[in-house]
């Protein structure tokens, strides 16, 4: 069992680093990952990864890292096109994705604005949250990468003020409440390698504290 824990341990450091590495100098797509992009249409969704498969739940937990909003990048429109394409997917039908849940390390989230005039979805690059409201909601919660189960989380924040790029280049910040400020939150926290699971966690741990 040990032995288990050092081995994944260590694959997680090799491929977090390999992955660091290639990102910082190109601020765009691996050679591999352009291939898998590229070699479907725009409408055709992606493999989502889930942590009932043991190499895709070890790249769940990883961080991803920025992506320049370069409006001329092919590979970029390719990704976010079938990106929302997998979030739209008759079989997932969520409200929010980001990219490492299709296997690509990168900042880029896509979110449905619960709180806009035809509930829209919208795509952000480099999404951060800057500050969280004392203030907090409940919500249940469930995940494209775990399948079969909701729960309810008491710890969201009601509302945050996030920063982020537009595929224009464009650099915004915004407040944002409610139940759309939810699917912010969970969608950068899989950004930071943040399973909404670990909330629960949380939770329990912080409620056995008190008693
Ligand atoms: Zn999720």
């Amino acid at each position: 069992m040990k032995i288990n824990c050092f081995f994944l341990i260590g694959m997680s450091i090799i491929l977090s680093s390999c992955y660091g590495s290639k990102s910082i100098l190109k601020n765009s797509f691996s050679a591999e990952h352009s291939e898998i992009i590229m070699s479907s249409d725009s409408s055709t969704p992606m493999r989502v990864f889930k942590i009932t498969n043991k190499q895709d739940s070890l790249l769940l937990r990883m961080k991803s890292h920025y992506i320049k909003a370069t409006p001329s990048d092919a590979v970029l429109q390719r990704f976010v096109s079938r990106l929302y394409a997998t979030v739209r997917d008759s079989i997932s039908l969520g409200v929010g994705i980001a990219a490492p849940q299709v296997g690509i390390l990168k900042n880029i989230i896509w979110v449905q604005r619960f709180d806009k005039e035809n509930i829209p979805f919208e795509v952000y690059l480099n999404p951060v949250i800057k500050s969280y409201s004392d203030k907090k909601q409940t919500f249940r919660e469930g995940c494209l990468s775990i399948p079969n189960r909701t729960d309810t989380l008491n710890t969201r924040a009601f509302s945050i003020l996030i920063e982020y790029d537009t595929m224009k280049a464009e650099h915004k910040t915004e407040t944002v409440e409610g139940f759309t400020s939810v699917i912010f939150q969970h969608e950068i926290d899989h950004l930071n390698g943040i399973l909404y699971l670990d909330h629960l966690n949380k939770e329990v741990i912080d409620a056995k504290s008190k008693n």
